[in-house]
């Protein structure tokens, strides 16, 4: 299961910096995670200020 990132996100690029694999790229709107790079470690919650990215 990879963590996702909800629409909460505002896009400051805190969790791609974070992110060990390089799983998190900026989209339209928001950052996403690639679900097949993640490995689910967490940092990527730990990272953003509003709480975006969630365990699936
Ligand atoms: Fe990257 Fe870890 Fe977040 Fe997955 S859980 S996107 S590996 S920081
Ligand atoms: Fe979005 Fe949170 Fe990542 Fe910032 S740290 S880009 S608000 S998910």
């Amino acid at each position: 299961m990879a963590f996702v990132i909800s629409d909460e996100c505002i896009s400051c690029g805190a969790c791609a910096a974070d992110c060990p694999v390089g799983a998190i790229s900026e989209g339209s709107g928001k950052y996403e995670i690639d679900a097949d790079t993640c490995i689910d470690c967490g940092s990527c919650a730990g990272a953003c200020p509003v709480g975006a990215p969630a365990q699936a």
